[in-house]
């Protein structure tokens, strides 16, 4: 079971090959070999690099 590498939650979808989204808080991420790597997800449905210092 997957867990998303921001709160920890499991309110995970699986979006595609090796890409989750988590519905609490709205990022998607990507396993890339050890790598997670997290994007936030724009308006218009583009990724964005997330930025840590924007959750409190
Ligand atoms: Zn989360």
């Amino acid at each position: 079971m997957m867990k998303c590498p921001v709160c920890n939650g499991k309110t995970v979808g699986r979006v595609g090959q090796g890409q989750f989204y988590c519905w609490n808080c709205f990022v998607e991420y990507q396993l890339c070999g050890d790598v997670t790597k997290i994007f936030s997800v724009a308006e218009d449905g583009s990724l964005i690099d997330y930025e840590p210092l924007a959750i409190s």
